[in-house]
């Protein structure tokens, strides 16, 4: 693969420097399936881990069709605007189960794409999703290290990526449009109650008095959910992302948390849990690797599960065998 071959010296140095292609083919590193390219793509990661840790991670979540990237390309060109280096990072659960990607369409952010200021880059495919969001953890930090300021971590509101997504940003926005009830819009409760704001968006036309009313309505919902650890009251808002309305709310809301919560020490501790979580996780990940590549193991395993079947041996002793236990 001609595409990754500079040094992992020389991608670290291209990426301090801000140069996105350095920093395109880093990303490809540490995406690639291929396990020579485990060592470099840490040693990059390495390299800029110094450097890691600058930007403030807002994670946007929202069912397809509510607007998240003409939200993203405003957002994102109104905080360049403000002299703001923006990068965009996509989690696509729906790229790891088919070839059909909802998000990470290039084309989707034309004005963004264009902007020297920001760096927009699709979702890793052909991976399940712990692999997906551990290798889109991994790209924050050379985003970082690249010098943006602000990273948005965007995925769909239609499964278990929010969750992913969560856990490595510092504010999560959910994304939502009036006129659907919230069974119809997909969004389950958990991700409601993860969201420091939400925003309905589409607030424009003959729209702006129902996503007022939405506005009130989940304004209300919001008030039953217990409090949040970090001391902030989730706001609601209505934004017209077609109309670049009601941007600069949501900006001024994210300042106003990022207050908040690094006054209070939650900020700090919320990164200090994730960075343990993505330990654990990457512990985890790799243990099981381990044991499901050991040679002869997809044999093994299928004679001990018709063993088990068969009532010739226990499950218990059987995992034993397979993990390698004397018993
Ligand atoms: P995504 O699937 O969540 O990324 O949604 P898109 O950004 O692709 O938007 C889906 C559709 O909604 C597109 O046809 C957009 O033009 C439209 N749309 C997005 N934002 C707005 C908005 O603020 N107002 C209106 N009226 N339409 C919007």
């Amino acid at each position: 693969s001609r595409k990754i071959q500079p040094s992992a010296e020389a991608l670290i140095s291209g990426i301090l420097q801000s140069d996105k292609t350095a920093l395109s083919r880093a990303i490809t590193l540490i995406e690639s399936a291929n396990p020579d390219h485990m060592d470099k793509a840490n040693a990059v990661i390495n390299g800029c881990l110094p450097y890691a840790n600058r930007s403030i991670r807002i994670g946007i979540t929202g069912v397809p069709g509510v607007g998240k990237s003409t939200f993203i390309e405003a957002f994102g060109t109104y905080l360049t605007g403000l002299g703001k280096k923006v990068a965009v990072l996509a989690v696509d659960p729906s790229s790891t189960l088919s070839h059909g990607s909802i998000l990470g369409d290039k084309t989707r952010m034309e004005e963004l794409v264009k902007n020297d200021h920001a760096y927009i880059r699709p979702s890793a495919s052909g991976e399940a999703l712990g692999g997906v969001a551990r290798k889109t953890r991994e790209a924050v930090i050379l985003c970082e290290a690249a010098g943006f300021e602000i990273v948005i971590i965007e995925t769909v509101g239609v499964g278990q990526s929010e969750t992913a997504v969560h856990s490595m940003t510092d504010f999560f926005l959910l994304l939502k449009i009036s006129g659907a009830g919230d069974e119809l819009q997909g969004i389950k409760r958990g991700i409601m109650e993860m969201a420091d704001a939400i925003v309905i968006n589409k607030a424009d036309g003959d729209n702006i008095k129902r996503a007022q009313l939405a506005k009130t309505e989940f304004g209300r919902a919001l008030h039953l959910f217990p409090a949040k650890d970090s001391g902030w009251q989730p706001t609601v808002s209505t934004c017209s992302a077609a109309e670049r309305q009601g941007i600069a709310e949501v900006w001024n809301t994210i300042l106003k948390y990022l207050d908040l919560t690094k006054q209070n020490g939650f900020f700090d501790k919320k990164r200090a849990d994730q960075n343990h979580y993505w330990m654990m996780e990457t512990i985890e990940r790799q243990l099981k690797a381990q044991f499901y590549n050991r040679p002869g193991m997809t044999a093994l395993l299928e004679s001990m599960k018709k063993a088990v079947a068969n009532g010739e041996i226990s499950p218990f002793a059987a995992a034993g065998r397979l993990l390698g236990e004397e018993r």
